[in-house]
């Protein structure tokens, strides 16, 4: 079931949100996140609420709701599902006015509320795209930008085409970034856990920062660095984080079959049990 928050009222199912001659539907300017209510539990709710403000203000969108209010309207959303019922929240801000420059005063909001399980532990495959991410001095990258997406949905369709489920993607300058929808995280070699550093090309998600959080607390440092291309080739791990799947393993990489391995899975149970603390 969809559950939609719009003008002031909810609606079940897919509600039109856009007119024809709406600044976000012809020159792409909305932007929206992604969090998730996991048996009444919203873990990090704030973090992906404040980056939907900050996205907007990116664009130049003024985001019609505070974080308080927009925080109100999701616990209202999930109360109206069952007590058990894991949940896919997603806030989204657009233009609806402007002649090539949106108007900010003429922000619309609207929040989506449906059914989306935990995806299992059972591991995706990936395959290298030939799309890279843009630099930050060619595209909104510090904004979770509807437009970027564009090249992520073309990298995944690509993917899919060759017979896999995901995409990874390089930077400009050649360098690993990101899945085409979440981040990645992989164990070397000799064990350690590495991660692409910030450099503003990617999404550096809230998911990824808790479960170097989590994982510092154990003891496990992850190394925030550069990663080539050929480590993926000879990683004992590669895995995801995001907001969706939260830590997921990819079990193919190109030719060659990986581990659901233990880091993943560990990092996958820890968040878990960080979200019955919440
Ligand atoms: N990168 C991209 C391109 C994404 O779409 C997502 C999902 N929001 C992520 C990374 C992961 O970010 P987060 O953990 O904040 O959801």
């Amino acid at each position: 079931m969809y559950l939609t928050y719009f003008n002031g009222e909810w609606h079940e199912g897919n509600v039109p949100l856009y007119g024809a001659m709406d600044h976000s539907v012809w020159l792409g300017s909305s932007v929206f996140d992604g969090a998730r209510a996991m048996r009444g539990k919203l873990p990090d709710l704030r973090p992906h609420l404040e980056r939907v403000v900050r996205s907007a203000d990116k664009l130049g969108l003024r985001c019609p709701l505070s974080v308080d209010e927009m925080e109100a309207l999701v616990r209202e959303g999930v109360a109206k599902f069952p007590a058990d019922a894991e949940l896919y929240v997603r806030p989204l801000v657009f233009a609806s006015a402007g002649f090539l420059i949106p108007e900010p005063e003429k922000t619309g909001f609207a929040l989506t509320l449906f059914d989306a399980p935990l995806p299992a532990f059972t591991g995706f495959s990936a395959c290298l795209s030939t799309l890279r991410r843009p630099e930050p001095d060619m595209a909104p990258t510090d904004a979770k930008a509807s437009a970027l997406y564009a090249n992520s949905t073309k990298a995944m369709r690509e993917a899919k085409e060759r017979g896999f489920d995901q995409a990874i993607m390089l930077d400009a300058q050649g360098n690993v970034a990101e899945f085409a929808s979440s981040n990645l995280f992989l164990v070397t070699e000799e064990g350690k856990v590495v991660t692409p550093v910030d450099n503003g090309t990617f999404l550096a998600g809230i998911t990824r920062a808790r479960v170097i959080a989590l994982l510092g607390k154990v003891g496990i440092e992850v190394e925030q660095r550069s990663v080539k291309p050929a480590e993926l080739g000879t990683a004992r791990e590669i895995f995801s984080t995001g907001n969706y799947g939260k830590v997921t393993p990819c079990v193919r990489y190109e030719g060659r079959t990986l581990e659901a391995g233990p880091v993943a899975r560990q990092a996958r149970e820890l968040y878990l049990a960080f979200v019955e603390g919440c």
